[in-house]
């Protein structure tokens, strides 16, 4: 390894990374503790001038990145894990204040991470052979060249490297702009890949809302690969079409979760229940709807609601097991969802319908009982710790209704009788499917939405081409 040039890295001073260097700004910003709404470290605010400024570190880097071979590129990716891993303490601190998460969970995304350097550094992307009497045809797979991430608050340091890690195995340079509710992780992580990578690999830039459409015009970025809300996806897919960048868009989800009616009640319930309210509901593939066969419907909605009655919720250091939400925006949205559920009369079989007010952005996890096809809570997003849920009786009339959405991410089924899960699972239109699970995402499976939940996918042995282009080449 180089000689350190990040050995004094402090974790309480962040700065935006351009060209191997920190780089302050004039304007700063901070985030706010959402468990405290304590205001957090100053962030620089990036402008034109530092976009323009790393795009061309990036392409500089690149011309000589992307002929460094792949083994190499995994050596320089193990050691930025050992370096990362390092720090994992700190990082877990920082997560828990920039996103509220309880130490448990903090600690799980911050280690979780290495899953993802462990799988990226088993793959390769050979060349592919086709042949017949006449031909020899073989594709092999390029970098793009400069990649843009943009990143959402929820996962801010699994969606960074799975970013991140990924992009740069396969040869591109990066250039990474963290939500603005959740800067410092991703400044500290790109800080401490100074360490590993020449200057212009790893770049971050953090900002305000101008920061991201600066990216999606450049015509000096090949890509964006972009985490985040389905009205924003569609605001890129826009903005990168004059330069015709290649866009991966891992966008919202409203999952459908079917229950079998000879499940085991007890034990499925607090998963069902975990499926939905994990990390506060604030999960793109969380349970967003629950289908429960109409003979255990009661008996269900009894022990989900006993379950969640025992869900402390509270601060990071609490013991508890859902934090905060992350933001006062994404509070006041799901205030309003609650709003409507009241107005509206449907039946809280959990939670109360006036959400109490007071430091921090909490919210008691809530259950919604039966409430009709064409309300918001069955139709939105809530993202947050409110759920439906319907019973059902027909196999093919619970499979439509799960498939009446705009929206693709993710589905569950639940069932001791396999063959009837999986031939419901396969009819389901979504990008992940779980049998038995609530919804776990892993670097192993690609990760991508159907229908308005995206474009493209990332993650397992097929992710890697979304950072590529392919080459064919024929030979008579
Ligand atoms: P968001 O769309 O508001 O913001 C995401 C990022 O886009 C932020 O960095 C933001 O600054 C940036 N941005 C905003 N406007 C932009 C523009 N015009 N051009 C370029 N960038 C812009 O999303 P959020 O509130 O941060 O995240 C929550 C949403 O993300 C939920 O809908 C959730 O389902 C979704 N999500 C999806 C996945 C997935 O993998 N499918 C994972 C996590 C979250």
């Amino acid at each position: 390894m180089s000689p350190s040039k990040v050995a004094s890295v402090k974790f309480d001073e962040f700065y935006n990374i351009i060209d191997g260097k920190q780089r302050p700004a004039k304007q700063q910003h901070y985030g706010v503790n959402p468990a405290t709404g304590e205001k957090l470290w100053a962030v620089p605010v990036g402008t034109q001038q530092d976009v323009d400024d790393a795009v061309v570190s990036a392409q500089r880097a690149y011309e000589k990145f992307r002929f460094v071979p792949i083994e190499k590129r995994k050596e320089l990716l193990v050691k930025f894990k050992d370096l990362y891993m390092a720090h994992v303490d700190e990082m877990t601190e920082l997560l828990k204040k920039e996103n509220g998460k309880p130490h448990q969970f903090a600690s799980f995304e911050a280690g979780a991470a290495a899953l993802w350097f462990d799988h990226h550094a088993k793959l390769d992307l050979p060349e592919e052979r086709e042949e017949d009497d006449e031909k020899v045809i073989t594709t092999r797979f390029t970098p793009l060249g400069v990649v843009g991430a943009i990143c959402p608050w929820n996962f801010p340091i699994i969606l960074c490297l799975g970013k991140l890690i990924p992009a740069v195995l396969t040869g591109n340079t990066i250039i990474i702009k963290p939500s603005p509710f959740t800067p410092y992780t991703t400044l500290k992580i790109v800080e401490l890949a100074q360490e590993i990578f020449e200057p212009g690999v790893v770049q971050a830039i953090g900002g305000d809302d101008k920061l991201g459409p600066m990216l999606t015009a450049h015509p000096g970025i090949a890509k964006i690969s972009f985490t985040g809300s389905i009205a924003t996806g569609k605001k890129i897919m826009a903005a990168c079409a004059p330069t015709l960048k290649r866009v991966t868009l891992e966008l919202g989800g409203n999952d459908a979760s079917i229950v079998l009616p000879d499940v085991d009640v007890k034990k499925t319930a607090p998963e069902l229940v975990m499926g939905a309210f994990q990390n506060s509901g604030q999960v793109c593939v969380a349970t967003k709807r629950i289908y429960i066969h109409e003979k255990i419907y009661d008996e269900m909605l009894k022990e989900m609601v006993a379950f969640t009655k025992t869900i402390k919720v509270g601060d990071q250091d609490s013991g508890a097991l859902l934090g905060p939400l992350q933001n006062s925006m994404q509070y006041e949205k799901v205030k309003n969802m609650f709003k409507d559920t009241k107005d509206k009369g449907y039946k809280f079989a959990v939670g109360s319908p006036d959400v109490a007010e007071g430091k921090g952005y909490y919210i008691q996890p809530t259950i919604i009982d039966n409430p009709p096809n064409d309300s918001r809570i069955i139709q939105e997003e809530p993202f947050g710790p409110i759920v439906p849920t319907q019973p059902w009786s027909d196999e093919e009339e619970v499979i439509k209704r799960a498939n009446s959405s705009l929206t693709g991410l993710g589905a569950c089924v639940w069932g001791k009788d396999i063959e009837r899960a999986e031939r419901i699972a396969r009819r389901l239109e979504a990008g992940s499917v779980f049998v038995n699970s609530f919804e776990k995402p892993t670097p192993q499976a690609v990760f991508g939405g159907h229908k308005e939940s995206g474009i493209g996918g990332e993650w397992g042995k097929e992710g890697l081409k979304a950072f590529c282009n392919p080459v064919s080449r024929s030979l008579l």
